[in-house]
């Protein structure tokens, strides 16, 4: 079924959308985004992926292309007119179209807007069931993984080796240290029992869903332990495990190649995705 997406101002056939060669988000990657999840039409954590999608634009100096309003109104006239029941809304913020040029345009350049959604078929998937195996590869992105930026071509590649190499995704590392997944958040359940994640830097992007599950795992009264770990430590975790939008949390398995314990998913990343997901629907607007 062809979708209806929002292009600059309009709602058209996804087959007549168009943005122009000039775009700034085509030519440099002058853009940010935000994937917010839908779930029986409602918007998932939808303040803090607004919120942040606030941060990205000002840390970037990015005009903003519209009021919190309408971005809301604009994600729920998205969904209604593709009757999205389950999946998630992209929402692309670009620098606009000028003639190329390294120097920012006038702050007065009209910014260009796209959202699209995304559906899909159920809650479960059978990552989540079976958990990923990752591979590791050096986190060879930028210095301000912090913004959410469209420029994802590092991430996409080892992504996409990892693939080739029969792995389900891969963790990057830095002097030593798991940063993030490709495109997710980290985290193991060390041996003392803690859940263990890396602190927020401008080494990671601060996922909405790992602040969701990091909120509902202190209220259920488990340890965390905002802090750099290994693969090695990882390897030799209790459990590992990530979160995202898309994947809520899943299960991680394999780290490299080496089992992590019995080698399948672990009860506390079980238990945190239906505690995460019991919220998000609960919250949903
Ligand atoms: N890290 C990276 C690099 C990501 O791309 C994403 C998802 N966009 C995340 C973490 C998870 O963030 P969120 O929970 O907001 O989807």
């Amino acid at each position: 079924m062809s979708r209806t997406v929002f292009v600059n101002g309009e709602f058209v056939p996804e087959a007549d959308a168009r943005i122009s060669v000039f775009d700034r988000g085509f030519l440099f990657a002058d853009g940010v985004y935000e994937v917010t999840a839908v779930i029986a039409g409602k918007l998932v954590d939808y303040e803090a992926h607004q919120a942040r999608l606030r941060r990205s634009l000002a840390e970037l100096d990015l005009p903003s292309p519209a009021t919190d309003d309408e971005l809301l109104a604009l994600h729920r006239e998205l969904v209604r007119r593709n009757a999205l029941d389950l999946g998630s809304i992209y929402l692309q913020v670009t620098r606009g179209a000028v003639d190329r040029d390294f120097v920012w345009p006038a702050a007065d350049t009209r910014p260009g807007l796209v959202l699209f959604t995304q559906p899909r078929a159920s809650l479960d998937s059978p990552e989540a069931e079976r958990g990923l195996r990752v591979a590791v590869a050096p986190d060879l992105r930028w210095g301000r993984r912090d913004i959410k930026t469209v420029q994802l071509l590092y991430a996409s590649m080892a992504k996409s080796q990892a693939r080739r190499e029969g792995f389900d995704d891969v963790w990057m590392t830095e002097n030593g240290f798991v940063t993030e997944g490709s495109s997710n958040n980290a985290y193991i359940l060390s041996q003392e029992g803690r859940i263990v994640t890396p602190s927020l830097s401008r080494s990671i992007l601060p996922g909405i869903t790992r602040s969701a599950v990091l909120r509902g795992a202190a209220e259920a009264g488990l340890e965390i332990e905002e802090r750099p770990f290994s693969v090695a430590e990882a390897q030799g975790a209790r459990e590992a495990f990530i979160t995202s939008a898309g994947a809520f949390v899943t299960p991680v398995v394999e780290i490299d190649g080496v089992r992590v314990a019995n080698g399948r998913p672990g009860d506390l990343a079980q238990r945190l995705r239906r505690l995460y997901l019991d919220e998000a629907i609960r919250t949903a607007i």
